[in-house]
Parts: C-alpha cells; sequence; structure tokens
C-alpha cells in the first residue's frame, strides 16, 4: 500500500503507452515486499529539464528511469555520471542523491547482453551489424565491445551521430573493429536499436532480404512484442530475439543502482 514512506521512481518518456518497465518494476516490488512505486510520467523533450530540476526537491524519490526520447539529454542534466553514461553520453536510470544532487548511469546495455546470455547467445567473436546511433544504440555498442565481438558495424539515419558514436568507440576501445555501413549480409548477428517498429506502418530499419540467412536477428523494441521485423525473419527462417530479454536483463541492475547510496 502506497504511504508516506514510499519511495517513488518516475519514468520520464513520451510518449509513455508503450512502456513494460513501470509494470514489471511494480510487480517485483510488490513479490519482494518493497515500499516503493514506480509511475510512468509523459514529458516533452521540451519540458524534461523543468521536471528533472523540480524532482531535486523531492525528498523521498530514488530516482528516475529515463527513455526515448530524453537519453542523451537527461545525462547533461545531471551533476555527475558512471562510467557507461560518461562513455556513452546518454543516461537511462538517474539516482537522487540525500543531498538532491542527480547521478546518471546507463544501464540497457548490461541488460542486453544479460539478456541474450539468459536465451543462450553469447556475442563474444560475433560480427554484429547495429541499426540506430541514440542512447539505446550506444548503451548496446559498448557493452558489446566489452564483451568482445568479433566486429561492430553501425548505421543510422543520421550520419553525424552515427559518426559521434563511432568515434567513441574507437577512443574507448582501440581494439575493436569498428565500421560504419558495408555489407549487412556479412554479419551473423543484426539488432534494431532505432525507434522503428514502434508503430505500425514504420518501414523494417533494415533489408531483410540481405541478411545472412543463418543471422541472429535481435530487436530491442518491446511493444509491440514481436515486431515486423521479427516477423519477417522468421518468415525467412532465421532465430530471432526479443526486446523483452533486455528489459528483463536490467531490471534488477536498476534496483541496485537506484537503492545504492552514492
Ligand atoms: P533515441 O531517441 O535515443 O534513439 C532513437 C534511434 O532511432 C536513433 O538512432 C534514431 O535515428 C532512430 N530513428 C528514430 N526514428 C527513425 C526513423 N523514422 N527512421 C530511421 N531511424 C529512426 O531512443 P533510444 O535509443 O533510447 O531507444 C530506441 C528504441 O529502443 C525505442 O523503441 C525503445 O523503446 C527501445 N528500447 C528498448 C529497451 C529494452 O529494454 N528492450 C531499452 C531501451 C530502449 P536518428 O539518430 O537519425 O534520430
Amino acid at each position: 500500500m502506497i504511504n508516506a514512506t514510499t519511495r517513488l521512481i518516475a519514468v520520464a518518456a513520451y510518449p509513455v503507452h508503450h512502456l513494460r518497465s513501470p509494470q514489471a518494476l511494480n510487480a517485483m516490488f510488490v513479490q519482494a515486499g518493497t515500499n516503493a512505486v514506480v509511475v510512468p510520467c509523459e514529458v516533452r523533450p521540451e519540458d524534461l529539464a523543468s521536471f528533472i530540476y523540480g524532482l531535486r526537491g523531492v525528498g523521498n524519490l530514488s530516482g528516475l528511469i529515463v527513455t526515448v526520447p530524453h537519453k542523451a539529454a537527461a545525462a547533461a542534466l545531471c551533476d555527475q555520471l558512471g562510467p557507461q553514461a560518461q562513455a556513452a553520453g546518454a543516461v537511462n536510470v538517474i539516482r537522487r542523491e540525500v543531498d538532491g544532487s542527480l547521478t546518471g548511469e546507463l544501464l540497457d546495455g548490461l541488460g542486453f547482453v544479460a539478456g541474450l546470455a539468459a536465451h543462450g547467445h553469447s556475442v563474444q567473436d560475433r560480427r554484429v551489424w547495429l541499426q540506430g546511433a541514440g542512447g539505446a544504440a550506444s548503451a548496446i555498442a559498448f557493452a558489446l565491445a566489452q564483451s568482445k565481438v568479433a566486429a561492430l558495424t553501425l548505421m543510422n539515419r543520421s550520419p553525424d551521430k552515427l559518426a559521434a558514436l563511432a568515434e567513441r568507440l574507437r577512443v574507448h576501445h582501440p581494439q575493436l573493429r569498428v565500421e560504419i555501413g558495408g555489407e549487412i549480409g556479412a554479419h551473423d548477428m543484426v539488432v534494431n536499436a532505432t525507434s522503428l517498429g514502434l508503430k505500425f506502418d514504420d518501414p523494417l530499419p533494415v533489408e531483410i532480404t540481405a541478411i545472412a540467412s543463418d543471422a541472429l536477428v535481435v530487436d530491442i523494441i518491446m511493444e509491440p512484442a514481436e515486431t515486423a521485423l521479427l516477423r519477417a525473419a522468421k518468415a525467412r527462417g532465421l532465430p530471432t530475439h526479443t526486446g523483452r530479454a533486455m528489459l528483463d536483463g536490467q531490471l534488477s541492475e536498476i534496483i541496485t543502482f537506484l537503492t545504492k547510496t552514492g
């Protein structure tokens, strides 16, 4: 039951209708008997700074989960950043410290790799095609680099974000082969980390017929659970992996981070 000692966790997104983390985390809190509640907050990009500024003064707030389209903008609004957030320039979770200061970190990448592992997919020595260069793609790129993939190829709609991500990766992981574009068919894992697939009339994020016939096709979108990309991959007989596993992989990391004292 929500009472005066309940810890609050806000989730900032725009829009909010596709969010799954509030339900999943609230169910975990009920099961564990934790007196905390996760509340979805629909925040337009132009209102993010004032929203986060206001939360600094909320004493019973443990923190904030940040998702589309706020991850990069929210990093700039934190007082300090953890190592993953610093490297990627984005956050997906922000802890409110007792003095009201805000510590941001990016846990999605860790969750992505953990989610694949939970379904028996190792990323080590894979040649990965990563579509997207936003907050989630950045986090995944850094986690893949740490997890010793053989090579990483990046592609994105906006070339400036694509080049910036490639550059950050090369600085932090000089040993990794990072390429921009090329033959998607030369990869054994294809990951959609764009927002394409959230809406029913979105085009496919990649050319499905060009993917190698044994490649694992991964989508990080959670709603719909099976995106048009995954349906098309299945129709071609390719193995697939859904976005839900990435969320499951990072929920416990989020709770641990938010309940830590900075
Ligand atoms: P961002 O807003 O940071 O990035 C969005 C990405 O999608 C960018 O690469 C952007 O390209 C691309 N994109 C958006 N619209 C289009 C379009 N019309 N055509 C081509 N590319 C497009 O969002 P996030 O990185 O945080 O999230 C991306 C997706 O991942 C979301 O759908 C989110 O729901 C999902 N997600 C899932 C998680 C999970 O646990 N399963 C965790 C986090 C996110 P550009 O740079 O050109 O704008």
